[in-house]
């Protein structure tokens, strides 16, 4: 298509041609010249799937602070930023009507280029460039582009938005924006919940039984593992996420802990960097259904679906099988757990869920963890949780003063499995003592 650019697009294309050297001015100049104070909007409550999913009750998620870019980009919808303590990361929407998304790539590159300029702290800034007639918020229709950009990557990123070079941390989508297969359920993870006949029941019943008294995989299911070992697997729900994902890894490495992550398909799909990151740094990647939906009320064929498309995305993208499976809300039926074990997986499920999605309060989290932490025990997070973000170093502290290390589930399963050709976490700095929890997000720029 012939397209004419407009004055805005070729004043990206301009800027994204400039010498990368000009993005990295001196943070004193960048916010005497292009920071306006940062404001906190209220979250748009009239967009379905702005954050995905959203179970019914949970509280408002703590306010994120906002970027504000000066001049203002009409094409950028929001810019998050959080820190985990260390490093900081934003996360920007963009959005394209259809004539300008022949340039998403400039338009990513000069978005990047003006978000890191904005605020001299950030580490990193992900950018998600969606089609502006479709676009329905992180669970709605699948981005256009993706890219994770760290500061030191920046002049690695403009040069590949202007034609020169690759870039591994980016993403396009080789398909038109299309509404989403299926819509993502609004549940979280909160009880596991069979749902079946009476006879069903009952033999379900004999099954977990014997899967929670003994421990281990047993005949495809791990509730727990063996309270001998000072073990317990870290879990992440949902993953990836633009902003998050970073942010979280970061804190892991720190801890020198790895953990499990649960990958919703499309999701990996659109940030298939984030997954590489993970298994690069030990993590191991599990499957949690290509869209998020809840498998009950899906034909054997579709739970099929969900679950091979999940596993060719994620071998696809690490080259490794998938072992392990977790239904979205913990719903499930034995012909959701046949579909599992047809495709070798094992489906695990948790004993320790602090409830992190329903935002109750870094306190009430704590307490929630402190209390069910255990020797054995399998820890259900979510990765795009703001209060779980918050304390997640808190939790690592805890779990190593009680002497209980976190890993993996496969560790969990297989102990000593950690020793197994995988990176060594490096543990950035002694945990320090256990102390108060910061609960105020910075909100200055
Ligand atoms: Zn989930």
């Amino acid at each position: 298509m012939n397209v004419r650019p407009t004055p805005l697009l070729l004043a990206l294309l301009l800027a994204a041609s400039l010498p990368a050297q000009a993005s990295v001015q001196k943070p004193t100049a960048l916010r005497a010249l292009q920071v306006t104070p940062a404001s906190v909007p209220a979250r748009p409550a009239s967009v379905p799937g702005q954050v995905q999913p959203v179970a019914p009750g949970t509280l408002a998620a703590p306010r994120i602070p906002q970027l504000t870019l000066d001049p203002n980009m009409p094409e950028v919808q929001k810019v998050e930023y959080l820190s985990n303590g260390h490093i900081e990361v934003a996360g920007a929407v963009v959005t394209l009507e259809q004539p300008e998304q022949s340039c998403a790539r400039a338009v990513a590159g000069a978005v990047a280029r003006r978000v890191l300029a904005a605020r001299a702290q950030l580490d990193e800034v992900d950018v998600s460039v969606y089609d502006k007639g479709t676009y329905g918020g992180f669970g709605g229709p699948s981005p256009l582009l993706t890219a994770s950009v760290p500061r030191d990557r920046l002049n690695d990123f403009l040069a590949w938005t202007a034609g020169q070079g690759t870039y591994e941390r980016a993403w396009v989508s080789t398909t038109p924006a299309t509404p989403p297969l299926r819509a993502p359920d609004r549940v979280r993870e909160l009880t596991v919940n069979f749902l079946g006949s009476v006879a069903d029941k009952a033999a379900d019943a004999v099954h977990h039984t014997t899967a929670k008294v003994l421990g281990g995989v047993q005949g495809g299911l791990l509730y727990h593992g063996s309270s001998r070992e000072s073990l317990a697997a870290l879990t992440f729900d949902d993953a990836p996420h633009p902003m998050y994902e970073p942010l979280v890894l970061d804190t892991l490495r720190r801890a020198g802990v790895h953990a499990t992550f649960f990958v919703i398909g499309r999701n990996a799909r659109a940030y298939p960097y984030f997954i590489r990151d993970m298994a690069e740094q030990g993590h191991e990647i599990g499957n949690h259904t290509f869209h998020h939906v809840r498998l009950p009320p899906l034909t054997p064929a579709d739970v099929k679906q969900e679950l091979t498309l999940t596993d060719q995305t994620l071998q696809g993208i690490t080259g490794k099988p998938v072992r392990y499976f977790r239904p979205p809300g913990g719903d499930y039926t034995p012909a959701t757990l046949r579909a599992a074990e047809g495709l070798g997986l094992t489906t695990v499920f948790w004993t320790d869920d602090p409830g992190d999605f329903q935002n109750p309060g870094v306190n009430v989290l704590l307490e929630r963890y402190t209390r069910t932490l255990r020797r054995g025990g399998v820890v259900l997070l979510h990765d795009n949780a703001p209060e779980m973000l918050q304390v997640l170093p808190m939790f690592l502290r805890i779990a190593d003063a009680r002497n209980i290390t976190l890993d993996t589930v496969g560790v969990l399963v297989k102990p000593g499995a950690q020793n197994d050709h995988r990176p060594a976490p490096t543990r950035a700095r002694p945990a320090p003592a256990l102390g108060p929890v910061d609960v105020t997000y910075t909100t200055q720029p």
